[in-house]
């Protein structure tokens, strides 16, 4: 055998090494104007990421848990309120629904891209009075926004996007490619550094179109100061972008595209290399441009399979293992393994393989390979 490839799962070393020059002269910058909350650079970026996403208004808030909790209290979102979304996320997507007092109300998942089903959605809309949708732009892929839009209008249902892993993705609707982030009535963004684009500590925004909803976001980070020591409404905390990630996240959006580009190029390839081998590879619904915020195959004897890698030097994640209405938090509400059978067998099976924007064919070649040999071919 060959000399054994390694593959980390995530490596955010030579990125960082390449923009450390560039980045060290921003932050130096606002070591210079001593503006740590607030300011010019939090500014900047908000109007820069706002136009990225195609969205009126961007609210930078402290991280992607906060930005989802705030876009839901900016809708009025409270206790007694039912929240639909899937079980098949991260958990900060119900923790928002949870810290607002509100309940989540769990809908399966769609087979072919792991984002909510839309015919579930509506048979849930049919019989409960749900005050929101949380769609969750799972892996990079974007949900099924041009059927959820209008099922959502119809039932006078607010719609958030979670597009904390989707910075860029794209969905079409009607004649027009759109990137997420201004699909909704609001989204919320988080810059986790591993994140398609990611600071450099904790970090997140909230992006609208709709200018009353910013103005209260903007109330809502900030103790709820419409003037100094002027307290305007409850249910405000402290929750803001500092501007040092902001002016980090500023360098690193004029790469995103690129970042993208090299992710989906990635992400074709390893559809070519893994051709013959007996997994399945995440595909794109029509119309649909994933961002690959991870690349999830689909693999039975998933957990060997793993260690079968990981013996070949290559490292992978889980996205997600347990459905979050089987979390030890949420075992209340009594849903057992048969509730929502397409997120059960999907986080029984799904497994992540390394991709990074920085990944060389090499290495893509040896996790095909290692992968072969694991998994045999079809
Ligand atoms: C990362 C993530 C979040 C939360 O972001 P944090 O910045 O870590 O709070 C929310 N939803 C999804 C789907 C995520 O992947």
């Amino acid at each position: 055998m060959a000399r054994q490839v390694r593959v980390p799962f995530v490596d955010l070393g030579a990125a960082h090494r390449r923009l450390r020059a560039e980045i060290a002269e921003v932050v130096g910058r606002v070591i210079e104007s001593s503006a740590f909350i607030g300011g010019a650079e939090v500014r900047h970026f908000e109007e820069e990421f706002a136009a990225y996403c195609g969205a009126q208004h961007c609210v930078g808030v402290a991280n992607g848990t906060d930005a989802l909790t705030l876009a839901l209290r900016a809708l009025g979102v409270s206790r007694g309120d039912i929240v639909v979304t899937v079980p098949f996320t991260f958990i900060a997507t119900v923790e928002a629904i949870d810290l607002v007092g509100a309940t989540p109300l769990f809908v399966d998942i769609a087979d072919a891209d792991y984002t909510i089903d839309v015919g579930a959605v509506e048979r849930v809309l049919r019989q409960r009075r749900v005050k929101a949708l949380i769609a969750v732009h799972l892996y990079g892929h974007p949900a099924a926004m041009e059927e959820l839009l209008p099922l959502a209008r119809r039932y006078g249902v607010a719609v958030v996007e979670d597009a904390a892993q989707a910075h860029g993705a794209r969905v079409t609707i009607g004649s027009a490619s759109r990137r997420v982030g201004g699909l909704g009535d609001v989204a919320g963004f988080s810059f986790y550094p591993t994140k398609n684009l990611g600071a450099m500590g904790d970090a997140g925004a909230v992006t609208t179109n709709d200018e009353a909803l910013a103005s209260r976001l903007r109330l809502l980070r900030d103790h709820g100061q419409s003037a100094k020591y002027e307290h305007a409404c409850r249910g405000a905390m402290n929750s803001r972008l500092d501007a040092i990630q902001a002016a980090v996240l500023r360098v690193k959006l004029r790469h995103l595209d690129a970042w993208n580009a090299a992710r989906r190029a990635a992400a074709a390839r390893y559809g070519e290399l893994l051709g013959e081998v007996a997994v399945r590879v995440p595909r794109e619904r029509d119309g649909a441009e994933s961002v690959f915020h991870q690349y999830a195959i689909r693999v039975t004897g998933r957990d060997a399979c793993r260690q079968g890698l990981l013996e070949r030097g290559v490292e992978t994640g889980l996205h997600y293992p347990v459905p979050l209405h089987r979390q030890p938090a949420w075992a209340h509400l009594g849903l057992g393994a048969k509730a929502f059978p397409v997120a059960e067998t999907a986080a029984a099976e799904v497994l992540s393989l390394p991709l990074s924007p920085d990944i060389g064919l090499e290495q893509q070649e040896w996790v095909a390979r290692a992968l072969r040999e694991v998994a045999g071919t079809r």
